[in-house]
């Protein structure tokens, strides 16, 4: 009895020491943020680690001028936007890169997230839009998506966003896994190389462009981005405020000699409501405050538009600390 006593005051006196001291105490028990991102030759590792460097140089900053942050950060590669979202969830992930898509449905608890919403899910910014391609092997004669019939296709690896982008596609021509020769889970790290090595016919993929790793098999070995803008693209499109059509420009790739049209989503960043309000405020404010420089770390970046990024694509409800930033430049 007295023990459940000691054990219950004691639970009390750090609680309150740890509420008591507010804000200023989370932040200080926040010190180490990750980012989760895709592949390393994706554009969400780009992203989290030009965020990463953001923080640091505001940190470097502070420190100069005597505005502390002390925040470190980290951007592992990872297997994309479904696992992403899962490991903020589980709180092995800070902050994460995801499809505005898999935002939707992760919030909102539908598609794969059916009956599993994520309620705490927080919307810091939507970054690039991401158009979905089908990247097809010099040779194949794949021109469309029925013509995938029979063929080696690379859906993806579990976790990625386009696995679950290309299931929802799958479901809507009506395709099952076994129209395929075989249906592949590989990496965006392998299945550009897997395509040159002739060991798959082609691959989905929901990626900012330009990307490095579309261009391995587009200007490495002559593979073509084909389009997808049938009925069944117009009516996905029309259902979901989350996808709209997009161009991929003639000239983009070595490939690219039209421009291609498809369907695309936008890369967004999100964190939970469980990740501090101060820690949330000061990666806003570097990311926001070093703009420019964002811009200039990868061409798909080139067009980021404050305006836009705080309301774009984004479907879970503002992190606080973003709001406060948001608010405090008057863009709220
Ligand atoms: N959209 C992809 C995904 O959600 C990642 C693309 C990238 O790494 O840039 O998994």
């Amino acid at each position: 009895m007295r023990k459940l006593t000691v054990s219950t005051l004691a639970l009390a006196l750090v609680a309150g020491a740890f509420f008591g001291a507010g804000t200023q105490s989370a932040q200080a028990q926040k010190k180490f943020i990750s980012i989760g991102t895709g592949g390393p030759t994706g554009v969400y590792f780009v992203v989290g680690n030009a965020i990463c460097r953001m923080i640091h140089r505001a940190a470097a900053e502070g420190r100069k001028k005597g505005r502390k942050h002390g925040i470190r950060c980290a951007a592992p590669s990872t297997g994309g936007s479904t696992y992403n979202i899962g490991q903020i969830r589980q709180g092995e992930l800070d902050f994460g890169v995801a499809q505005s898509d898999w935002q939707y449905h992760a919030y909102n608890g539908t598609s794969k997230f059916k009956g599993n919403a994520f309620k705490k899910l927080r919307a810091v910014f939507s970054v690039h839009p991401e158009p979905y391609h089908i990247i097809v092997g010099k040779g194949t004669g794949i021109k469309s998506w029925a013509d995938l019939k029979g063929k080696r296709f690379n859906i993806g690896n579990p976790g990625s966003g386009q696995r679950g982008t290309t299931e929802v596609l799958m479901a809507a021509y009506g395709t099952k896994k076994s129209d395929f020769k075989i249906a592949t889970e590989l990496t965006s790290t392998e299945q550009s190389k897997a395509l040159c090595d002739g060991k798959i016919d082609a691959y989905g993929y929901t990626v900012g462009v330009p990307n490095a790793g579309v261009s391995i098999a587009t200007d490495g070995c002559d593979a073509k981005i084909i389009n997808l803008n049938t009925g069944v693209e117009k009516k996905l499109v029309d259902a979901n405020a989350f996808y709209a059509f997009a161009t991929i420009p003639k000239g983009t790739y070595k490939t690219t000699d039209a421009d291609v049209t498809t369907f695309g989503v936008m890369a967004t960043f999100i964190t939970s409501a469980d990740v501090p309000t101060d820690v949330v405020y000061e990666v806003t404010r570097a990311v926001f405050e070093n703009l420019d420089d964002f811009r200039k770390l990868h061409p798909a970046f080139k067009n980021l538009d404050p305006k836009l990024m705080i309301k774009n694509a984004l479907s879970a409800p503002l992190h606080a600390g973003a709001v406060k930033y948001y608010k405090e430049k008057g863009w709220m």
